[in-house]
């Protein structure tokens, strides 16, 4: 039986057009230079996120840290929504490599999202010298551990408001600010407003096999350069991945179509009995009574998924089909009772 993978949206294969692209990019030697391709894609990133510059990173978790190292000063606090990626699935890296006071924001603005007040009472005011400083807002949309979760405009615009108030730099982790863009109808540049770096995925959602992209200032681009290098993220002849990137971005007008799928699964889940919420973008985080039980039972019948906490995490992405989620539905219906949440 073919298993269907609904791990997480990175288990793409790049396509045949990723492929071709990659076997014929132009290259250069990206440290000593820059890689010609590399540079279009850069270019092509800060223009689609409304910044000045963007800088190619091999992953999602290094974009994140050069964000952190940009703006953190060792023992400096930075506040992010709880559960973010930034605070418990980057290894401790905010503290240990950016030297950050990690401190999570309740969503007392919806899951997965701080109020700005919230904001303003955490970051509390300059004290004297003896005092725990914040520094950095870190923003997470979608947020993922939430299920996907949407932050809109204006609520992305008073967080950072509040944060600019308070004296904080604000970095937005939008590892799916496509699918953000995309449940919103609105371009991206919108949910970049504001901010000082914002780290998207290319290996998520869009299907590309590796690489994130950081935005921001050309300053900051320039000084996150020279982080880059120091993790050991200065490649070589980047150009090959990065006509993979290039490709993967033609996927940007079809992201909602992962979001149709899930909530095709999310509505058949609900037929079972199955206490599905209304996925807000490509991931439905089923809440259940015995999470290893159901992990167990699903894998059983050939549909992948993760655990997250006690819910079952399912993520679309656009390997899969309709078709797909049809067959998933009809694999799941016999093992619906393991899904269940009490
Ligand atoms: C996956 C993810 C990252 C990290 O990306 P990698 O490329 O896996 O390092 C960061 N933030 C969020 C919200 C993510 O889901």
């Amino acid at each position: 039986m073919r298993p269907l993978d609904l791990r997480s949206d990175t288990v793409t294969r790049p396509t045949p057009e990723m492929r071709a692209a990659m076997a014929s990019a132009e290259v250069g030697d990206d440290v000593l230079e820059r890689d010609p391709t590399m540079a279009i894609l850069e270019a092509r990133v800060a223009d689609l996120l409304g910044l000045e510059a963007a800088l190619w990173v091999p992953s999602g978790c290094m974009g994140n840290l050069i964000g952190l190292m940009l703006h953190l000063r060792r023992g400096d606090r930075f506040l992010a929504p709880a559960q973010a990626h930034v605070l418990g699935s980057e290894l401790g890296t905010g503290a240990w490599l950016a030297g950050g006071m990690p401190e999570a924001l309740a969503w007392e603005g919806g899951p997965g999202r701080p109020t700005p007040a919230q904001v303003t009472k955490t970051a509390g005011s300059p004290g004297p010298y003896y005092t725990l400083r914040s520094r950095l807002l870190c923003l997470e949309n979608t947020h993922n551990f939430a299920g996907g979760t949407v932050t809109p405009v204006a609520e992305h615009r008073a967080l950072v408001a509040a944060a600019k108030a308070a004296g904080l730099a604000v970095h937005l982790d939008g590892a799916r600010l496509w699918h953000a863009a995309a449940a919103l109808g609105c371009p991206l540049a919108e949910l970049t407003a504001g901010v000082d770096t914002v780290q998207v995925c290319l290996s998520k959602g869009l299907g590309a096999p590796m690489g994130s992209m950081l935005g921001g200032s050309a300053a900051a681009m320039v000084e996150a350069r020279r982080l880059r290098k120091m993790l050991g993220g200065g490649v070589r002849q980047g150009g090959v991945v990065a006509a993979a990137g290039l490709v993967a971005l033609d996927y940007l007008p079809r992201v909602a179509e992962d979001h149709a799928k899930i909530q095709r699964l999310a509505d058949g889940l609900r037929a079972f009995g199955v206490a599905a919420p209304v996925p807000e973008t490509n991931i439905l985080l089923v809440p259940v009574a015995d999470a290893p039980g159901a992990l167990t039972a699903l894998e059983a019948v050939g549909v992948r998924v993760l655990p997250v906490g006690s819910a079952i995490r399912f993520i679309a992405h656009r390997d899969l089909t309709a078709g797909d989620i049809e067959e998933a539905l009809r694999r799941l219906e016999p093992v619906a009772l393991s899904l269940r949440s009490a």
